[in-house]
């Protein structure tokens, strides 16, 4: 199959990748295996570190107690490229180092192995950039600190490094910048980060705050699906970042993350901004302030406090705002989360209602943050058999997700399952009383 894209210079923004053909919404443009990568350390015993499957009971890699596997046949599939880095983790027990020196070391192992097909790369980590010299010094101390451990980490590995690893690579600094840059993060069906990976030839992408692609997870696999109708020549982006969000605080990101500004359409025209700042600003404002704390616990877990500082707030102030306003939105969702943890099913259901009319204006094109809302409220509403608005619900999320995750995935015969599910419900009901 002829490559659907190719690399060019594009204009202010340096490489960068361009359709080749046309291409349609919900068309698989890529397919690529990582070069490394690795199962985050937060998820390290959840997650399979071949596969990237979630398994509740892993087997444990006896000799460096970190990795953990489905069962015997990943864990023989992984041991060429765990078998170098099994070495480092033993020396430096019970220490775990950081996801990027980790990954980094896994490129370095990945580099040094028999190259297999990277030659089809259409981009090498020689050209990759660094920005170690537009970097500020806080960040690049920062760095510093990773590769004073990588170096450690790989201390009994070290003198094949400097032999045979290619010139630009040797250099810890730049290595571990490079490789902070440009890795992406690999996430499960539920969006949930599960680990990190880097893709050479898909660094070309760059970023639009309204992309025509996105990219999907399968496994490390990633598939990068267009989300319009792309012409011939027109350029292929992504977004770096959650684009859910205020212009100015986009570029703030942008800028301190991937040392760019961006100058897209979207942020050229503050399209959404209006909208995501709905409502009397005092009132507003409260809801903002109270975000940092919610989001701690969010992490904590701690479901109950969550749900009732949402839930108080939601109820005073944040009835005064409209629920377009980016800061409730937020927190309904938070609200929405922390009822489904309690088994709040008619609160959830409550909160999760609310968002679906704004998640529609935010997304006008075909989004898995979008498609995955509509599939969780219809799973609220089945259970809570309102078979008719479960159906409608899962047919608009099957019209998103067959065109970002494509026919074949797990998510997409899922939701025309869950179709066919409710609708035999709906016939042996209008058959059970006639
Ligand atoms: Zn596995
Ligand atoms: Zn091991
Ligand atoms: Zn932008």
């Amino acid at each position: 199959m002829a490559p659907k894209l190719e690399r060019f210079v594009s204009p202010g923004k340096g490489n960068g990748l361009r359709a080749t053909t046309r291409i349609q919404c919900g068309e698989l443009v890529l397919s690529a295996e990582p070069l490394a990568c690795c199962v985050s350390n937060k998820l390290a015993r959840d997650v399979c570190h071949h596969c990237f499957t979630r398994c509740k009971t892993l087997l444990r890699c006896s000799q460096c107690k970190m990795a953990r596997y489905c069962n015997i046949i990943c864990q023989k599939q992984a041991w060429a490229c765990h078998k170098r880095e099994c070495k480092c983790l033993q020396r430096l027990l019970p220490r775990i180092p950081t996801d990027s020196v980790r990954l980094a070391a896994r490129l370095i192992f990945a580099l040094l192995s028999p190259p297999t097909d990277h030659s089809e790369e259409l981009y090498t980590l020689e050209e990759h950039e660094s920005h170690l010299s537009s970097m500020s010094e806080q960040k690049k101390q920062g760095l510093s600190q990773l590769a004073s451990m990588l170096e450690l980490y790989l201390k009994q590995e070290t003198p094949y490094l400097v032999q045979e690893m290619p010139p630009s690579c040797r250099e810890p600094l730049s290595l571990i910048a490079k490789v902070t840059c440009n890795c992406f993060t690999i996430s499960d069906e539920e969006l949930q980060e599960i680990g990190v990976g880097l893709y050479p030839s898909l660094s070309l992408l760059n970023h639009d705050c309204r992309p025509n692609c996105v990219m999907v997870f399968e496994g490390p696999k990633l598939k990068l699906r267009a989300v319009r109708d792309i012409n011939p020549e027109e350029e292929l982006t992504i977004s770096y970042i959650e684009t859910l969000s205020l212009t100015e605080d986009r570029q703030k990101q942008l800028e301190d993350q991937y040392h760019f500004t961006c100058h897209c359409q979207q942020c050229d025209t503050r399209d959404k901004d209006g909208l995501m700042v709905l409502g009397e600003e005092a009132a507003w404002h409260q809801l903002k302030e109270a975000l940092p704390r919610l989001e701690g616990l969010k992490a904590e877990s701690n479901w109950q406090a969550l749900l009732k500082s949402c839930s108080h707030l939601l109820s005073t102030v944040g009835s005064n705002v409209p629920d377009e306003n980016l800061y409730k939105l937020r927190m309904t969702d938070m609200a929405l989360d922390a009822s489904i943890y309690q088994g709040h099913w008619e609160e959830a259901m409550r909160y999760g209602e609310k968002t679906l009319p704004v998640y529609r204006q935010y997304f006008p094109d075909p989004h898995p943050v979008h498609g995955l809302q509509l599939m969780r409220i219809g799973k609220l509403k089945h259970h809570l058999e309102y078979i008719e608005d479960a159906l409608d619900l899962f047919k608009q999320s099957y019209q998103i997700i067959k065109l970002t995750h494509g026919h074949d995935h797990s998510l997409t015969t899922d939701l025309l399952m869950k179709m066919d599910e409710c609708r035999s419900e709906m016939d042996q009901h209008s058959s059970s009383t006639h």
